[in-house]
């Protein structure tokens, strides 16, 4: 008698010992695996902060967005990937649009994330804003000499315009974003004009766009807002400053960084708990202030050196558009020269 008393101890105990090991099993020692295009210093402290929170443990890896962007469809159902992180809203349309990502209702991701900065399906979510704006030379441009991007197409601007490459998503973006506003033949137009007036072959990055300005190639280019701020923290002396075009009319044209639950996720909602956490003020200062770019969530403010730039209006069009006129953004920037 005795002994089998022992003995449904024993299996009872055994049970309730296999049933917190299934349960810690799913819910804590399964790391949640980030596929990443964000570079590794910008991110990981957002992941150890988040572990240290809440013991999930995170693994990730790192590489160019169209390369994660593959695996995820080639790994298919197999993929251990929970969320993708990536920049540029042209890059996040098209992980939506090749049906890698979740669509996720979220009242905390609604509620932080603007209306614009997010897809309108929900698979993906901006995280930090970068604007694409106007750097230039205080020594060579009078204040009140620039107003737009569609000014930069006058004889103003012959042989002073400085741009970065075509080929790089941003400027897709941002044509994109004009071919929404403006239509193919005008922004087409405004593109022909840029490239009359530009002082030197597009440049391979923003940095050296700026660095050009420097050197008296050009006196006006068009930058992310961050790169200015890594030149500016270098030299606080430097010689160019930011403009904020269109004040009167659209607005500044901005982009995000940004990410999305993987929809063959094993852990959706471990994975949408850390996307919201991503959303909210704890981890919107920390991601915002490591590349000096604007927070998503309007209850953050931007660090001191990022304010100091001055506030601007956000041109309000859902950045959906820059990966839905991409291709013919592309094709645009062909047909007018701009290389
Ligand atoms: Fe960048």
């Amino acid at each position: 008698m005795k002994l089998i008393r022992l003995t449904n101890r024993t299996l009872i105990a055994s049970l309730a010992l296999f049933l917190t090991l299934a349960f810690v099993g799913t819910t804590f020692a399964d790391p949640l695996v980030v596929y990443t295009a964000r570079k590794e210093h910008l991110i990981k402290p957002l992941f150890d902060q988040y572990t240290q929170k809440t013991g999930v443990k995170i693994e990730y890896i790192t590489g160019k967005a169209p390369v994660l962007l593959q695996r995820i469809k080639s790994e298919g159902p197999r993929t251990a990937a929970d969320l993708l992180i990536t920049v540029d809203a042209g890059n996040l349309w098209h992980a939506a649009n090749e049906g890698i990502l979740l669509p996720v209702q979220s009242i905390k991701l609604t509620a932080n994330v603007p209306e614009h900065l997010r897809d309108p399906g929900n698979q993906w979510f901006g995280l930090s804003i970068r604007a694409r704006t106007m750097v230039y030379s205080t020594e060579r441009v009078k204040p009140g000499e620039l107003t737009t991007y569609e000014a930069l197409a006058d004889s103003l601007w012959k042989k002073r315009l400085l741009l970065r490459t075509s080929k790089k998503v941003y400027n897709q973006s941002l044509v994109a974003m004009l071919i929404a506003e403006h239509g193919e033949a005008k922004t087409e137009a405004l593109v022909r004009g840029w490239v009359g007036n530009l002082a030197a072959a597009p440049f391979s990055n923003d940095t050296k766009v700026m660095e050009a300005i420097l050197a008296g190639q050009g006196d006006v280019g068009v930058v992310n807002t961050y790169y200015f701020g890594r030149l500016q923290k270098k030299n606080p002396g430097l010689a160019l400053k930011l403009f904020w075009p269109n004040q009167s009319g659209n607005g500044v044209h901005i982009n995000v960084s940004g990410a999305g639950v993987v929809k063959h996720s094993k852990q959706k909602e471990k994975a949408v708990a850390f996307l919201e956490w991503l959303s909210s003020p704890e981890a919107q200062k920390v991601l915002a202030d490591a590349n000096m770019e604007y927070p998503v969530n309007a209850k953050v403010e931007p660090h001191a050196n990022v304010a100091a730039w001055g506030s601007f209006k956000q041109n309000p069009i859902n950045l959906a558009k820059a990966g839905e006129h991409q291709a013919q953004a592309i094709r645009l920037m062909d047909r007018a020269g701009y290389k």
